[in-house]
């Protein structure tokens, strides 16, 4: 018996607007003080009527569509019943059989990141439903036992995205979610950041067994007397990595149950952070029990005619792609540096001055590049290698040390693009260059690398004559040494370099050290 886990997502990201979703009160729920930012409307005084914002409708028909969805000509609010303190109304306005968006689907190439291969290359998730609704107030457990509540956070534009089953792993819901993470970012609608719960994830899970059923319309249907094995909803998923866990733990519950030849009863369970592991919180509710029924007091809307042209920018996986391919940066590069848009378009600014340097320096002038799109050329590829290495890695290294943001870096892309051209050159080498990089990132002004370079005498050292010097000395003051690798004792040659290195503070150019390292001694008796 083959288990097949079966994972949808049901993911809500609270919007970014001005003001809430159906009233004048700002929107920020992060703000320090209670109860601050409320009216009448978002308390629901009785006598008081809902307004819907334009803005929160326009910016869930951008995500309908980056999703891929069909925007429904016609959609309406409807009221879902449930008693909760966090609920002043006692009902919740959301949409329910009329969404905004339906019908979507998106693309998680998976291959290229992750090693190890117990998943699937490349996975389509279809995209259930998009649709509008509005946040709940925030229930603050006093330690003296009270609970208190604060309506800051109520009638917050919220956005559920519901995807078809299609998710196999802990790994594939991970990724769908960051890459959905990604496109609230890229579209402006969101921060989405969900340590702040301003995205929150709830999982269904079933394990079924493989050949025993399909997935028709988003639905999972059993195949001949095949009996499902009821649906399980994670709940209080509040990181990437708890996603992935939590979608792991419950698939080796469940596999565990199924094999002792035991079922379980459909129910709602919670990640819990400290024990690692899902909880029982209750049986699940239906749809029968919300008592679902039109909003009385907003009338059905057109979407597009709300939202007009919707002028979509390009979306991470293209733009990933595109620098990948085009570019020619690995697509473990092309994802970090495409993961956030300031990055993005600074190696975009980058790029574009990285050419003009390739043309100008005499070392690379034997390249004939015209454009971006031209990879015949071995040393635009090279180039760009390494100005990936060096974004990814020293770059956002030595920014994620000092909590330098991309959006108050001091360095401009063109003297970035230009310290990569100098190590590109062999003008300077890994160890200066790095010196230079973090001058240039602590001195809280923009720097020009070669101004640095010279003012600094980081310039790199490859007159053989100055080395020879140098070599001379190292060769005897380690007459031991030299004596082994003599004696065939080989990797003491990189002792030697090393201490050439040493000698002139790293601006030796090591190949050439090398050389005359190995000239010198065999020429000795
Ligand atoms: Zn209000």
């Amino acid at each position: 018996m083959k288990l097949i886990p079966i994972i949808g997502l049901e993911i809500h990201v609270e919007l970014k607007t001005k003001s809430k979703m159906f009233c004048s009160s700002p929107n920020d729920p992060f703000i320090d003080q209670p109860n601050l930012n409320i009216c009448e409307v978002c308390t629901a005084q009785p006598g008081t009527l809902p307004v819907p914002n334009k803005e929160a409708i326009v910016w869930t028909v951008k995500i309908a569509r980056a999703l891929g969805c069909a925007v429904n000509e016609l959609s309406k609010f409807d009221r879902k019943h449930y008693f909760y303190p966090d609920l002043p109304k006692a009902y919740q306005i959301s949409q329910y059989d009329q969404p905004i968006g339906e019908h979507g689907k998106i693309e998680l190439l998976l291959n290229l990141l992750n090693k190890e291969k117990n998943h699937r290359d490349r996975a389509i998730i279809g995209i259930t439903r998009v649709h509008l609704e509005e946040d709940t107030a925030k229930l603050n457990h006093a330690t003296t036992g009270n609970t208190l509540v604060d309506f800051n956070r109520a009638g917050v534009p919220l956005v559920e995205i519901v995807s078809d089953p299609d998710i196999q792993s802990g790994t594939e819901a991970k990724s769908y979610c960051q890459e959905l993470q990604m496109i609230f970012r890229y579209l402006n609608v969101s921060d989405a950041d969900m340590e702040k719960g301003q995205m929150r994830c709830e999982a269904n899970i079933s394990l079924q067994e493989e050949g025993k059923f399909e997935i028709v319309n988003g639905v999972v249907k059993p195949i001949g007397d095949y009996k499902l094995n009821p649906k399980v909803e994670v709940k209080n998923i509040n990181s990437f990595r708890a996603v992935e866990k939590s979608i792991d733990f419950e698939t080796k519950r469940q596999t565990e149950i199924l094999e002792k030849g035991e079922t379980w009863q459909q129910e709602t369970r919670g990640w819990d952070d400290n024990k690692q592991g899902t909880v029982h919180q209750r049986f699940k509710e239906t749809a029968a029990d919300y008592r679902y029924f039109p909003e009385p007091d907003i009338p059905p809307f057109h979407p597009l005619k709300i939202a007009g042209e919707v002028d979509l920018p390009e979306l991470p996986l293209e733009k990933r792609l595109r620098f990948h391919e085009e570019y020619g940066f690995s697509y473990a590069d092309a994802f970090l540096l495409t993961a956030d848009k300031h990055w993005a378009s600074f190696t975009e600014e980058m790029i574009s001055e990285l050419h003009e340097w390739l043309h100008s320096l005499p070392e690379t002038r034997s390249c004939e590049v015209k454009n971006s799109k031209n990879k015949s050329c071995k040393s635009h590829q090279e180039l760009v290698r390494l100005a990936g290495g060096w974004l990814t890695s020293k770059l956002m290294g030595a920014m994620k040390e000092r909590a330098i943001d991309i959006r108050i870096l001091k360095i401009k892309p063109e003297n970035f693009a230009e310290l990569i051209a100098l190590i590109f050159a062999g003008r300077v080498n890994s160890t200066n260059a790095q010196k230079i990089l973090v001058e240039m990132l602590e001195s809280g002004v923009d720097m020009d690398p070669t101004h640095l370079m010279e003012e600094k005498g980081y310039g790199q050292i490859s007159d053989e004559g100055k080395i020879g010097a140098v070599v001379d000395e190292v060769v005897r003051a380690n007459p031991n040494q030299v004596a082994q690798f003599k004696a065939g004792k080989e990797p003491l040659i990189k002792f030697l370099v090393g201490m050439v290195m040493k000698a002139t503070e790293g601006s030796a150019d090591p190949q050439v050290a090398e050389k005359l390292l190995r000239k010198k001694i065999s020429a000795m008796p």
